[in-house]
């Protein structure tokens, strides 16, 4: 037993480092690597801060730093949790599996049920053949999935694992039975991003789910999130179309499956778009897509089923969720009832009652293409000024767009848009040109931290602040809880800021 009178007493690590032992092995350590002064240190660190350096960093070929994107399997692995009953499986090694597992468990804080045909070396020596096959077996009987959904890591694709040919082999050697469907998405990593990925999958499972099923029409109109880290938009979009008296259903919904309810029971498999369900997506009266960069391979196929086909911006903010509630009015032909006309009205009210300490305020945003097009929508309405938009995973299309949108409004004018750039990108611009406000990832937060300036919380992946998922930032509803955590950050800034004159009670 120790004697230690501190062995009981648990410290956080801002704590614990302090205490001498970490301090002098810290110092012991710098004295071992002989690094540069401090001084040195910190003249190259302000040096990195200026134009001459931001145009060295922009010159950059071949190497990313800090890239705001993760890579394909792992947006696959998030449309398998969409389906009920389905077992994600990544062809590829344990490493990579679990990187996806921790990421989303990280941002969702459930556990995320995703297993691996654990490939090594000798897999990518002589194929990954017999990997999947054993995996795809063991899979089945342990864990008795409804659906297991299989995507590929760089190590399946560098060597050309051949995931038809495989599964179908699987089923012929008995590994699976005949029936259990295995849809399956080639997710190569090293092109395009998890936005990219999580559309393979969902082509791929829908592609397999409705084959053959083509019919009457159900009357149903589907919608198509795209890769949503926010569970409560699926619940927010269910709750609208309900309101809207629309016959709906969510072609991958994991609004459960990532946010289940402490019963003292695990299920390994909760909620998800049950299978039935999906497969007779295929008779709906209208698709619509939320996402129309996260979505084009799955409106590929969409494009060949009865109904129409519909593409709206995510619905952040006012505009953009009028657009989105007028185009589910017109597909349905039903009316807008006055609910939610009446929750439009009081995200107007609350807006002008807090646009004075949001309007001009100038903004560094980044994340995935889809989210920063609809959130540019909503900092425009509030007279916010974006300066710096960035998307590691847009291409130039999506900046064209973007560009045009901002040229739309005057607070947009002073934007420039950057695709294909990164996190360090970014930091050089935010030195060269600063903002009053970074909005992204917790990918962010050392940026934030370093140019002295808050960072909204928003998109993918937030690891480092608790259930800002779990409420959503879609629709008239969302905008307001967007709305109250942007400007209470302001008025936080001005309080921690204020001089005691200025200290008010009212804001
Ligand atoms: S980039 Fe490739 S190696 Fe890295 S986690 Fe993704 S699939 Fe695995």
């Amino acid at each position: 037993m120790s004697t230690n009178p501190d062995a009981l007493v648990v410290r956080d690590h801002n704590t614990l480092f302090k205490g001498p032992e970490y301090q002098e092995q810290r110092e012991r350590k710098k004295q071992f690597e002989a690094g540069s002064s401090p001084a040195e240190v910190a003249r190259v660190a302000e040096w990195t801060r200026s134009w001459e350096y931001r145009e060295k960093n922009f010159a950059r070929k071949d190497l990313s730093v800090n890239p705001l994107k993760a890579c394909q399997p792992l947006g696959a692995v998030l449309a398998a949790l969409g389906f009920a009953g389905t077992l994600p499986l990544v062809h590829g090694s344990q490493g990579c599996t679990s990187y996806f597992r921790g990421h989303l468990s990280r941002h969702f804080k459930e556990p995320v049920p995703t297993v691996s045909s654990s490939m090594t070396e000798d897999s990518a020596v002589f194929g990954g053949l017999n990997n999947l096959i054993e995996a795809l077996g063991t899979a089945v009987h342990v864990y008795k999935p409804d659906m297991v959904a299989v995507s590929t890591t760089c190590m399946a694709e560098v060597i050309g694992d051949d995931l038809q040919n495989f599964i179908a082999n699987a089923r012929t050697k008995g590994a699976i039975s005949e029936t259990i469907p295995v849809p399956y998405a080639h997710t190569p990593s090293f092109v395009g991003s998890h936005v990219l990925g999580y559309d393979n999958m969902l082509r791929g499972i829908l592609s397999y789910l409705t084959e053959g099923k083509k019919g009457a029409s159900n009357g149903t109109v589907n919608i198509v999130p795209g890769f949503d880290p926010y569970v409560g938009n699926i619940r927010e979009l269910k709750r609208l179309l309900t309101v809207l008296g629309v016959k709906h259903v969510v072609l991958g919904d994991h609004s459960d499956s990532l946010d289940s309810p402490a019963t003292g029971e695990y299920h390994m498999y909760p909620g998800g778009t049950p299978l039935a369900v999906a497969a007779d997506s295929i008779n709906a009266t209208a698709t619509v897509f939320l996402q129309s960069f996260g979505s084009k391979r799955t409106r590929e196929i969409v494009g060949g089923w009865a109904g129409e086909t519909v593409t709206v911006n995510p619905p952040i903010g006012i505009g953009n969720t009028d657009v989105f509630v007028t185009e589910i009015a017109r597909v349905a032909g039903v009316g807008v009832p006055d609910e939610i006309t009446a929750e439009r009205g009081r995200l107007l009210d609350a807006l002008t009652d807090s646009h004075a300490y949001l309007h001009g305020k100038r903004v560094a945003i980044a994340g995935d293409p889809d989210f920063v097009t609809g959130m540019l929508g909503f900092l425009l309405e509030l007279g916010m000024e974006p300066i710096h938009v960035l998307a590691t995973n847009g291409d130039e299309t999506w900046a064209n767009q973007t560009r045009e949108l901002l040229a739309a409004s005057p607070f947009g004018r002073q934007a420039t848009v950057w695709p294909g750039k990164d996190g360090w990108h970014l930091r050089s611009l935010v030195h060269t040109e600063p903002v009053d406000l970074i909005v992204g990832s917790t990918h962010l937060k050392h940026l934030a931290r370093e140019a002295n300036v808050p960072l909204f919380r928003a998109g993918f992946p937030i690891f480092d602040r608790h259930h800002l998922h779990r409420f959503p930032i879609y629709g008239y509803t969302g905008g307001l809880a967007l709305l109250t955590q942007l400007v209470n950050l302001f008025l936080d800034e001005l309080d921690r800021n204020a001089p005691d004159h200025s200290f008010d009670i009212v804001r």
